[in-house]
């Protein structure tokens, strides 16, 4: 038997090459070794069996690349064998040519009929024989890597969606700013939220969102926007500056700082510092209804988180303020006024 298959990498674009495998069944030695002479110089594997019972067990393991299969045989008949073929999904595709001692129109229809692929009347000429099986060899090898090439594709997409979901997971800082992103600012606020309540300790919020920012978008275009969304992040995060603070980018043109065991009082002057900081950097909006340069709404919550309480509240409380502050002009800090020391 031997190796009759070339396997090489499976990378995606890489084409398996593929020998052609001749699988001969016939009952007559004598055929068998007038085919295997025909095709003794040519650069193919030849493979025979004798006994039928024996045909699709060794077919499935052999996988050639085309079956020759006598009509008429002792045991079976020899569209029965084509059937038996074309039932298993490994031999299914695999090409059959039907090997008669008659050219009869009947039972060549009932072979095409029942799978058969083509049909030679024995024992061909050398040089049809080799053309046949060289054709349907050649086209079960192509179609063969056209599906395994599709295969690989599909694969490849599959992995590189999942590895960019796991990326995604991994990854706890924005993509634009570079400083944390809402996953992270989600787990960095659950875990204060429960150390302050073990610790009674005050823990502050703050949510702030830039003014009149889609009309920034406006004016100096979608990436301008993103320009300026990656300077307010940096001075964000420089003016938060103890190292318990994280400030997040909450989403869009949103951002939102934690800032553990801080009182009311601290973390207004904190959204404070930001507010002015950001108003001293002089960023130009020239469509914005408040001010010639780049301003931000912000709004503070402080908590003693009780028993059973959740963050969302603290968010909510924030939220709220955020909203006030807008409502009441923008560029400026509202605190939620509540649980002050
Ligand atoms: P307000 O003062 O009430 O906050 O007005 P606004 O225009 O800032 O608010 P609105 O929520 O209507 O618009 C927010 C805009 O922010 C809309 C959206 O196009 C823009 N935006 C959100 N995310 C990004 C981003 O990643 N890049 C850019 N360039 N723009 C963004
Ligand atoms: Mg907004
Ligand atoms: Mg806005």
């Amino acid at each position: 038997m031997g190796e009759h298959r070339e396997e090489s990498s499976r990378e995606p674009g890489d084409i398996k090459s593929y020998r052609i495998s001749v699988f001969l069944v016939d009952d007559q030695p004598m055929i068998a070794e007038a085919v295997r002479r025909a095709l003794v110089e040519e650069d193919l594997d030849f493979h025979y069996c004798q006994d039928p019972t024996d045909a699709v067990k060794i077919a499935t393991e052999l996988k050639p690349t085309i079956i020759l299969q006598d009509l008429v045989m002792p045991e079976i008949d020899g569209l029965t064998m084509v059937k038996f073929y074309r039932a298993n999904p490994v031999l299914a595709q695999v090409p059959i040519i039907v090997l008669s001692t008659k050219e009869e129109p009947e039972i060549k229809s009932r072979a095409f009929e029942n799978g058969a692929n083509d049909y030679i009347v024995k024992l061909p000429d050398k040089m049809e024989l080799v053309a046949r099986i060289r054709y349907h060899s050649q086209a079960y090898i192509s179609q063969r890597q056209r599906d395994e090439a599709f295969e690989a594709l599909m694969k490849s997409q599959r992995e590189l969606a999942e590895a960019n979901a796991i990326l995604e997971k991994l990854s706890s800082l924005d993509g634009l700013t570079g400083i944390p992103n809402r996953r992270r600012f989600d787990e960095v606020l659950k875990a204060e939220w429960h150390r302050a309540m073990r610790h009674s300790t005050s823990l502050s919020l703050i949510m702030l969102d830039i003014d009149f920012f889609k009309l920034y978008n406006d004016s100096y275009g979608h990436q301008g926007g993103d320009d300026c969304l990656i300077q307010v992040a940096r001075i964000l995060d420089e003016t938060a500056n103890r190292e318990t603070d994280i400030v997040a980018r909450y989403g869009g043109e949103e951002f939102a700082a934690v800032l553990p065991e801080t009182g009311s009082k601290g973390a207004y002057e904190v959204a404070e510092a930001m507010r002015s900081n950001i108003e001293k950097a002089d960023i130009p909006h020239k469509s914005s209804k408040v001010a010639e340069y780049v301003s931000i709404s912000v709004g503070v919550a402080t908590w003693v988180p009780e028993r059973d309480s959740q963050p969302e509240e603290i968010i909510e409380l924030a939220d709220k303020a955020l909203y006030k502050a807008k409502e009441s002009g923008r560029n400026q800090v509202i605190s939620s006024g509540i649980q002050m020391e």
